[in-house]
């Protein structure tokens, strides 16, 4: 497999009379972490709904490759490859493998029929797949949680839920919106270490949204800086960290 790049290009997004996101443009090269940072209502979330089918854009493009996935629907930038996270935790009840299983449905041919019929291929199937999620739990850390209903687990195991589920699609390009957020420093590092090993053995490329500087700098290749819908910085962690403009925005003076 070849892990492609995502590209965004002079994307504008509208809501009634406001500029959420005014001509932004920025790549995540094949394999790498793209952090994409800024203050708060930058537009950040708003360029991972564009991403993810969920918000349209007034005008620009975005690529996964060669693919144009501008206004797609969401179920197909999924089946494309583009999987992401959301910044408040959507687990749904049941055991971290009932959430992991919700994971892994774009990959089954099984329809409910033939799974109810307990056909010898649709069960088959179904071992499979649970053995793939329970790889992807052990490689995100849930491994001895993973028969445990998801509500008793810890907000940073939870959270880290949220990243496995969307790792059992076997994305190509993973979108993670504040992984960290809510979390405390042992849990933060934790998510840390997981977010560099999934980096490290699966073949993808992330975009990073993230407020914890610490998180971005550790992690991403590349960083692009909004504020108020614009892009106004872009560089390695370190340019991107001196930049005056960058500073200005988040210190506002
Ligand atoms: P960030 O994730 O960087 O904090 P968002 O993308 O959530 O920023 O928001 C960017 C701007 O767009 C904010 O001013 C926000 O209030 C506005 N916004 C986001 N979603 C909507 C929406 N569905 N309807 C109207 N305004 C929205
Ligand atoms: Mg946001």
């Amino acid at each position: 497999m070849t892990v492609p790049g995502l590209s965004v290009r002079d994307v504008t997004v509208r809501f009634a009379g406001l500029t959420a996101l005014d001509g932004v443009s920025f790549a995540v090269a094949p394999g790498t972490v793209h952090a994409l940072i800024g203050p708060n209502g930058a537009g950040k979330s708003t360029c991972f709904n564009v991403l993810s089918g969920l918000a349209r854009p007034a005008a620009g493009t975005v690529r996964l490759g060669d693919t144009e996935l501008t206004r797609l629907a969401p179920h197909r930038i999924a089946a494309l490859g583009v999987a992401r996270t959301f910044q408040n935790i959507v687990t749904t009840a049941g055991t971290v493998a009932d959430n992991l299983m919700l994971g892994r449905h774009l990959h089954s041919r099984a329809g409910f029929t033939a799974s109810a019929l307990r056909l010898p291929w649709a069960v088959r199937e179904q071992r499979e797949h649970l053995a793939r999620a329970r790889e992807i739990a052990e490689l995100t850390g849930l491994g001895p949680h993973f028969d445990s209903p998801v509500e008793l687990l810890s907000y940073g195991d939870r959270k880290r839920v949220e990243l496995a589920r969307a790792l059992c699609l076997e994305p190509r390009v993973l979108l993670l919106d504040e992984p960290v957020a809510g979390m405390n420093a042992a849990e933060r590092a934790r998510t840390a270490e997981v977010i560099a090993r999934v980096r490290a053995e699966l073949e993808l490329s992330v975009l990073l949204v993230e407020h914890d500087m610490g998180l971005v700098m550790r992690l991403a290749d590349e960083v692009t800086v909004l504020d108020f819908g614009r892009r106004i910085a872009h560089g390695t962690p370190d340019e991107v960290r001196r930049d005056p403009e960058v500073l200005r925005a988040y210190l506002g003076t």
